[in-house]
């Protein structure tokens, strides 16, 4: 058993990394925004006590020394899995987002280093944004752990999509760059996922609260998205199921230290999630978009880049669901929000 601070765990990953925590064995200290959320997910655990599952109230983690009291803890600290970052496209300034995900990132470095000790993996969850070079990828261009994003200060500015781009960007360099000049007593490891999927475990009340990586899944099945199919984005993903694991992985094997892990299960596209639920859920496929209403969402025609998960599966040793896996439970897993009812 490790005692591990979980960071953000009100999040949709968060919740999977939390459930696979507990399962595992191990003991958790999670920081949420509000003593309300911290109530919700006591409740969603009655069975485990409270010395495998405590929270820490940090309302803002771009305030300095934010986590300073989350990481004294006791019993001590010997892990902390940091998930916790802005994930939305509408920031009406790059700084909404990267100052939270940069000081957020160091800042947790900082107070792991001053005030827990014992402290031996530290594991943040980065993105395929700090990977993939959106301005010139191309069909032939394999993606791995050993590519960067590109993107500058500059393009963070250009929308909010590159604002958060960059905040993943900025924010996992600053990770590596603290290791490099302090070298702490813990060694790092970075999780980079693409684009997420799964059924949601954590506590909505509201579609509208809805995480980001869920909204386009709502949106095919309340029929939002029948006269144009969203862009797909980028065109990989991971069940969410597979990610909570993969962070678990990276915390309990000695070999994860300082890497990163680009954690991929397949390419997809919107276009493929449309014609999953038409075909596992029948009774919305009226509401689906057809024809040229399912072209934005479908892949380009000079085709995709691709990927290589070599890493996470021989180091972490995980096995990726596939993409039908992940639709059909996440579309489940959403009814009870009344996303087939709008
Ligand atoms: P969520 O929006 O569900 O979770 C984000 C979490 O961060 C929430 O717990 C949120 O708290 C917390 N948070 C955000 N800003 C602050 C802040 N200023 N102070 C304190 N807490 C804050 O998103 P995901 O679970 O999808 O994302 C989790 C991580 O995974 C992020 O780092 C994201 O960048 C990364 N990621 C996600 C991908 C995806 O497709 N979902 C893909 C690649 C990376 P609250 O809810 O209370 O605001």
């Amino acid at each position: 058993m490790t005692r591990v601070l979980l960071t953000g765990g009100s999040g949709f990953i968060a919740a999977h990394v939390l459930e696979v925590l507990l399962a595992r064995g191990h003991s958790v200290v999670t920081t949420v925004r509000s003593q309300t959320k911290a109530d919700a997910i006591r409740r969603a655990h009655p069975e485990i006590a409270n010395d495998r599952l405590s929270f820490a109230i940090v309302e803002d983690i771009a305030q300095p020394n934010a986590f300073d009291q989350a990481v004294a803890t006791d019993p001590p600290l010997e892990a902390v899995i940091h998930t916790a970052s802005p994930y939305h496209f509408h920031a009406q300034d790059a700084q909404e987002l990267l100052i939270p995900a940069i000081t957020g990132t160091t800042g947790i470095l900082k107070s792991v280093q001053k005030h827990a000790p014992l402290v031996k993996r530290v594991v943040v969850t980065s993105s395929f944004a700090a990977i993939n070079d959106v301005f010139a990828s191309s069909a032939d261009k394999v993606y791995s752990e050993a590519d960067w994003s590109p993107i500058t200060k500059e393009q963070a500015n250009v929308s909010p999509a590159n604002a958060y781009r960059a905040s993943k960007t900025f924010a996992e360099r600053a990770a590596w760059e603290f290791i490099e000049r302090e070298k702490p007593n813990f060694t790092l490891s970075v999780i980079n996922p693409p684009l997420v999927l799964g059924p949601i475990v954590h506590n909505l009340t509201s579609p509208d609260t809805l995480n980001t990586s869920s909204q386009r899944i709502r949106d095919l099945v309340s029929g939002t998205a029948k006269t144009r199919c969203p862009p797909t984005g980028n065109y990989l993903f991971v069940d969410v199921r597979d990610l909570g694991l993969a962070h678990v992985l990276a915390v309990e094997k000695a070999a994860a230290g300082g890497k990163r892990f680009f954690v991929v299960s397949s390419h997809f596209s919107n276009a493929e999630i449309a014609k999953i639920i038409g075909e596992e859920f029948p009774e919305y496929k009226a509401r689906l978009p057809t024809g040229d209403a399912l072209k934005p969402g479908e892949y380009p025609t000079d085709g995709v880049y691709g990927f290589d998960n070599t890493r996470a599966r021989e180091i972490l040793g995980i096995q990726f669901r596939p993409l039908r896996e992940s639709i059909v439970d996440a579309v489940k897993s959403l009814l009870p929000l009344g996303i087939d009812k709008t």
